[in-house]
């Protein structure tokens, strides 16, 4: 199966299903990575705060596919922000995932405490582009406000934001704002992982099951999950659901061979709650931004 790709704003092509591996353990890692190259995906999102970029690289060799056949996406984090951090976060990454070019190199988040080092970060992401050291550049979890406030001091525009979105938090404006710039949109927690992860508040609701999203599962005879993906690309949307295990690895893959309805697509858009799961941007967190990125 080839998994359909989209074309950035710059050109290139990007497959538009992928694995995150947020939360997988390093000792998984390797594994989930080699199972999902496996059986066909070829795109795999890390981030330097994940601290599993060595196991996503030891898997993508241990599944034996060219380099050019993979595309690594991987995330800046906000410790190192700055012009001069940020090339070392480059080295820092390649490094650590045994390659010598990135496929899209994203920052993380915005540091709303220190805009302009995020500024200057994004400047670093620039000079990577210019010299062929990435394919492609991106942010993370920018609102518009905060993509207005980088296009006025930067030249290259966005070529993805990656965002919480999933049937219960759709983020119309950060879309929209996004679609207006040409800035892909890029669906983290796109099945909903935030809503049932252990610590991120007991209340809430998961959205694997949410009673329309089962029903429009069981027409199709395909899970919630299947739906949510299905969603997300129909709408023209990348997704990267992240599991270590591997028949859920497959099942996550197993979206191309049905369609929903425009009328099944906006049900699900209708169960929007505009409610987060996730960090809010716009807060900054001290703790969590002063997390170091060892060298090794
Ligand atoms: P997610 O992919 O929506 O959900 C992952 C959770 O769902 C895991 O608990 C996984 O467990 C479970 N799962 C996976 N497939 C399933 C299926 N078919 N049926 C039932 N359960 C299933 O959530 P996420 O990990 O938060 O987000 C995905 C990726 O987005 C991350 O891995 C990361 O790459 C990226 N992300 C980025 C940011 C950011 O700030 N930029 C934030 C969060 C996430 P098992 O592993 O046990 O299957």
């Amino acid at each position: 199966m080839n998994v359909p790709t989209l074309t950035l704003n710059n050109g290139v092509t990007m497959p538009a299903l992928g694995l995150g591996v947020f939360q997988s353990p390093p000792e998984e890692t390797a594994a989930a990575v080699a199972e999902a190259l496996a059986i066909g995906y070829r795109l795999i999102d890390t981030a330097a705060a994940y601290h599993n970029e060595r196991e996503v690289g030891e898997g993508i060799r241990r599944a034996g596919v060219g380099r050019d056949q993979v595309f690594i996406e991987t995330k800046v984090w906000v410790s190192d922000y700055g012009y001069d951090e940020t090339l070392h976060a480059f080295d820092k990454a390649t490094s650590k995932l045994g390659v010598e070019q990135l496929d899209l190199l994203i920052l993380h988040q915005p540091a709303t405490d220190r805009f302009e080092k995020t500024i200057a970060a994004y400047q670093g992401l620039e000079t990577l582009l210019r010299d062929g050291k990435v394919r492609a550049i991106g942010v993370s979890n920018f609102m518009p406000h905060h993509l207005a406030e980088l296009l006025d001091g930067t030249q290259v525009v966005p070529a993805v934001n990656q965002v919480e979105l999933h049937p219960y938090f759709t983020q119309p404006a950060v879309q929209a704002a996004n679609a207006e710039h040409g800035v892909l949109t890029q669906a983290w927690s796109p099945i909903g992982g935030i809503t049932f992860y252990p610590g991120w508040g007991e209340d809430r609701r998961s959205v694997m099951q949410d009673p329309t999203l089962r029903q429009i599962a069981g027409e199709h005879a395909k899970t919630a999950a299947q739906v949510m993906l299905r969603w997300h690309l129909q709408q023209g949307r990348s997704a990267i659901p992240k599991s270590t295990n591997p028949r859920r690895i497959a099942e996550n893959f197993d979206v191309f061979g049905f369609t929903l309805t425009d009328d099944e697509l906006a049900r699900i858009d209708a169960l929007d709650t505009g409610v987060r799961s996730g960090p809010d941007p716009d807060v900054p967190r001290p703790d969590r931004f002063a997390m170091v990125i060892p060298e090794a």
